[in-house]
């Protein structure tokens, strides 16, 4: 089985991670996508929602989608979100499976800073996702990670478990939980930028004040 591994913050999910994910889960033929908050960020400020708060509003976004889980993972445990050992912990839990761990460029952009990072394709393959606006330039080290594992076709994923790394044609949706939770703190218009569920509980809770 094909496995997706979307992780994140998500303080809040929105549509830039809602939509560009689906549209990653059917061009890899996925037979599941695992939408994964982080724990709690040590160094984080500001108002930001609890993690349980961030996993309930991953399954609103979501429940229209069977193939879609809200994965508790990384909040079980405890633990910093490596995803290093998250990724090798789902190895071991799922021996037969391949898991494609997917990203937005600015993300795999930074891959270098992550712990043990060259190990990641070790475990996974690396889907990279495109997002507009975001100036993105990819750390040298990283650049030549790509060059080493690059592949054009999403088919080279089902042929090896792990170790290649495709760049996908994902849509352009330029929204950040940065700029949608400073929308909501200013009272500007924010509703749109997430599924209508995710809208209401945020509203319900009184999040990002
Ligand atoms: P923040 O603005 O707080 O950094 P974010 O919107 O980047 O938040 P994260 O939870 O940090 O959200 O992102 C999780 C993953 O989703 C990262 O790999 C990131 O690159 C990717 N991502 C976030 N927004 C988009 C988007 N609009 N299009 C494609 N990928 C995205």
């Amino acid at each position: 089985m094909l496995r997706v591994i979307f992780g994140g913050t998500f303080d809040p999910i929105h549509k830039g991670h809602v939509q560009t994910s689906l549209a990653a889960f059917t061009q890899l033929k996925a037979e599941r996508l695992h939408v994964m908050p982080s724990a709690q960020p040590p160094h984080r400020g500001g108002p930001t929602a609890t993690a349980e708060q961030r996993l309930e509003m991953v399954r609103l976004a979501f429940t229209d989608y069977p193939q879609v889980i809200a994965e508790p993972w990384e909040l079980d445990r405890q633990r910093l979100s490596y995803s290093l050992l998250t990724l090798q912990e789902m190895q071991q839990q799922w021996p037969e499976d391949t898991l494609v761990f997917l990203l937005g460029d600015d993300a795999f952009a930074k891959l270098n800073t992550w712990h043990r990072w060259q190990e990641l394709v070790q475990v996974a393959h690396l889907a990279v996702m495109q997002r507009p606006n975001q100036d993105v330039c990819w750390a040298a080290e990283v650049e030549q990670l790509a060059q080493q594992r690059r592949v054009t076709d999403s088919h080279a994923l089902k042929q090896q478990q792990a170790g290649c790394i495709l760049c996908l044609d994902t849509p352009a949706i330029d929204v950040s939980a940065t700029a949608l939770r400073s929308k909501i703190s200013h009272q500007q218009p924010w509703e749109h930028l997430v599924p209508p569920a995710v809208a209401h509980y945020i509203k319900q809770h009184q999040l990002y004040p």
